[in-house]
């Protein structure tokens, strides 16, 4: 039996398409979520009910007892990807689009030549997926990070940033770094995610 779960009200259409993935019938209860897909224990609680299966982390891979694996909203390398289908996983992937186009963009800044640089927790599982596929980077979050660009030494940069953050707080940010004397080119660009916006100005 399905258990239908309510649309959750500001629920972003990103994470809304993978829990409604995660609950097709068809899966069973042969699928696992790799991640925390929300924080809302009852929606996790509804897809436990439909038979799916959930772990933290790729560090808990060894716990997945199930042949299907599903990457959630906030993306994922395509190492990681990788990893799961090597070992013996069918991967489905829910990545948001608009988490996608971070991955893209900050790629074809590095083949630019630019020096990726990416706003934003360096430990929210959406970062480690933008930049578990590059050589080298930087995370900052705040302008008290902006030292690591200075020891860096690196002057041609390419910016994104997390979908989730604050507008005013990236624009200041990007502000800072266009103004420091270690930096001699900037090219933003400004990924925070419309629906994020939107709630922004709500
Ligand atoms: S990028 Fe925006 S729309 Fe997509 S999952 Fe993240 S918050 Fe939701």
């Amino acid at each position: 039996m399905k258990v239908s779960l309510a649309n959750a009200l500001g629920t972003c259409f990103g994470v809304q398409d993978a829990i409604d993935l995660a609950m097709t019938p068809a899966f069973g209860s042969d699928l696992t979520i790799v991640g925390q897909l929300v924080h809302n224990p009852q929606v996790n609680e509804s897809l436990k009910l439909n038979g799916v299966s959930l772990v933290s982390n790729m560090d808990d891979i060894d716990k997945i007892k199930t042949k299907k694996v599903m990457i959630t909203a906030h993306g994922a390398a395509e190492k990681t990807k990788k990893k799961l289908s090597d070992a013996g996983f069918t991967v489905y992937d829910a990545s948001c689009p608009l988490v996608m186009r971070v991955h893209k963009t900050i790629k074809s800044m590095v083949v630019k030549n630019y020096f990726p640089v990416v706003i934003g927790q360096q430990d929210h599982v959406e970062v480690k997926g933008i930049v578990g596929d590059l050589e080298e980077y930087l995370v900052i979050s705040d302008t008290k990070d902006l030292k690591k660009i200075e020891l860096s030494g690196k002057r041609k940069l390419g910016i994104v940033s997390q979908t989730t953050l604050q507008v005013e707080k990236v624009e200041d940010i990007v502000g800072k770094i266009r103004e420091s004397k270690y930096v001699d080119e900037v090219y933003f660009v400004n990924t925070i995610c419309q629906p994020t916006r939107d709630r922004q100005v709500a």
